[in-house]
């Protein structure tokens, strides 16, 4: 069963929604970047406090400091039994996707499937802007689809030569994509 598996789109694309469900559907730890950093924010932590500005102008937070966090929580998740995982915003570039790879050859917990949701930039705007997060007005978008674009995209061809990458169309109803990516589970 696929049980360690990470999601790759532009923002947007609903990777959050879609990860959620899946998560809870298999019992997978669901690790959001996003998620992580905003609580930290919230909490006014030494580590939100240097994330927030970053975020707000829609540009990528450290690698050291995503790093970090994805590696404590899946030693945690380790040392506690273990179990599968679906990571989400994480990786966001090629040194991210590298340190994953040896963090998870550490583990001995290697990568199952990469799902790819992909939709046209119009859509994705428009779900942003009706989103109304503090990182969703137009300009700030615009940019995070630009650093998508040319540090995150470059990892559609890295995990399709390692043949785990499964596109799927991310546009349609919640349920109409998610029964598309539970297709791909086996
Ligand atoms: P979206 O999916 O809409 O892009 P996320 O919640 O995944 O939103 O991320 C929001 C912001 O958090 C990003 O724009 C970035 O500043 C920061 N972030 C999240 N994950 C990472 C990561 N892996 N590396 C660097 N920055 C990140």
């Amino acid at each position: 069963m696929t049980q360690r598996l990470l999601f790759l789109g532009p923002p947007g694309a609903g990777k959050g929604t879609q990860a959620q469900r899946l998560a809870a559907a298999q019992g997978l730890l669901h690790l959001s970047t996003g998620d992580l950093l905003r609580a930290e924010v919230q909490a006014g932590s030494a580590l939100g406090q240097e994330a927030e500005a970053v975020m707000a102008r829609g540009e990528l937070v450290s690698d050291a400091l995503v790093l970090a966090i994805v590696r404590s929580r899946l030693e945690q998740q380790q040392a506690a039994g273990g179990g599968g995982w679906l990571l989400d915003g994480f990786p966001r570039n090629l040194a991210q996707a590298e340190a994953l790879g040896q963090l998870l050859d550490e583990l001995g917990q290697p990568i199952q499937l990469v799902v790819l949701m992909e939709l046209d930039d119009a859509v994705l705007i428009e779900r942003l802007l009706s989103r109304g997060r503090a990182d969703d007005n137009e300009a700030v978008i615009r940019h995070r689809l630009e650093v998508y674009r040319e540090q995150t995209a470059p990892l559609i061809a890295y995990y399709r030569e390692r043949q785990l990458l499964q596109a799927v169309e991310a546009a349609g109803t919640v349920e109409a994509i998610e029964a598309r990516i539970a297709a791909l589970l086996t």
